[in-house]
């Protein structure tokens, strides 16, 4: 069982968040995994930070919300990440359950839409490494803000984790990227976002550390639309019951990560693979939900308090 992560920042930290000031010489994040089933990639993260630094160099920098020049992410477009997470999983069809049970709970920072979706493609397909600590300090605050929740959540089910009480940790698990999109983007924006989830988490109490633990046969995902990417994830996989080395998951509890919510498709998988071992999934964090086709989405806001 992977140790608990300390907390990088404090949640009462007054300095900016990384990524978020006027200073152009912005900040490279490279992704350092962190695993319970696979290796790390330091080189290729390494070299992925260093072409889009020389990128920089030749091409100007401008927002990729809204295009303001010689600026990583302007205050406007950076201000969308600020809110609260709100409940999206009504708006996602495929979290629907034929069991009768109510959707897995969903928090999103943002609907997925207008700048904001800009901000992320940007992040994750297009080679602006430099926002990661923007995008990873939604998720941090986030962690922090769903704390009380998760504590109340592993109290009042049959989860094995018990938060804050130095026991099992929560689990932090990435919704998978293909082999070829890791070697594509040459980094795991999704762990990332995992890893600062869990850092909120604990600085707010809760004992959760990151883990991969899903994988994800099927075509690369780079560049394909989101809801085409859900869609066509349909072959999320966990490690076998009883393969070793490796704890085990009956009744640990879990929290998913994904960058966007569209139709729930992969989220859906993943639930149903860590519940095929066993594993309590609380709920799920995403940067982004899109937004429903018809008027009136705000009535399903419900806001975590
Ligand atoms: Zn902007």
């Amino acid at each position: 069982m992977p140790s608990s992560v300390q907390p990088s920042r404090s949640p009462d930290d007054p300095s900016p968040r990384p990524g978020t000031g006027r200073d152009r010489r912005v900040s490279v994040t490279p992704v350092t995994p962190v695993t319970a089933a696979g290796g790390t990639r330091p080189l290729v993260a390494a070299l992925a930070g260093a072409a889009a630094s020389l990128t920089r160099l030749v091409v100007p920098i401008e927002c990729p919300g809204c295009g303001m020049r010689d600026i990583a992410l302007c205050p406007a477009c950076a201000g969308l990440l600020d809110g609260a997470p709100i409940r999206r999983e009504r708006d996602a069809p495929r979290l629907d359950r034929l069991d009768g049970r109510a959707p897995l709970p969903v928090w999103a920072c943002a609907p997925y839409a207008g700048p904001l979706r800009d901000v992320v493609v940007a992040w994750k397909d297009k080679g602006r490494v430099d926002l990661t600590g923007v995008l990873d300090a939604a998720a941090h605050h986030a962690g922090v803000i769903l704390a009380p929740g998760v504590r109340a959540a592993v109290g009042r089910g049959e989860a094995r984790a018990c938060a804050g009480s130095g026991r099992d940790p929560v689990l932090v698990v990435p919704a998978p990227s293909t082999a070829a999109a890791r070697r594509a983007r040459g980094r795991e924006p999704v762990l990332s976002l995992a890893r600062a989830l869990a850092q909120g988490l604990c600085a707010a109490g809760v004992e959760a550390t990151p883990v991969r633990l899903l994988t994800q046969r099927g075509h690369d995902q780079v560049g394909r639309g989101s809801r085409g990417r859900g869609e066509r994830l349909t072959t999320v996989r966990a490690p076998r019951r009883g393969a070793a080395p490796g704890p085990s998951l009956a009744g640990a509890a879990c929290l998913l990560v994904d960058d966007v919510l569209t139709t729930g498709a992969t989220l859906a998988a993943c639930e149903r693979a860590l519940e095929g071992l066993g594993a309590h999934v609380l709920g799920a964090f995403v940067v982004a939900a899109t937004p429903p086709p018809r008027q009136g989405s705000a009535a399903h806001e419900v806001h975590l308090t």
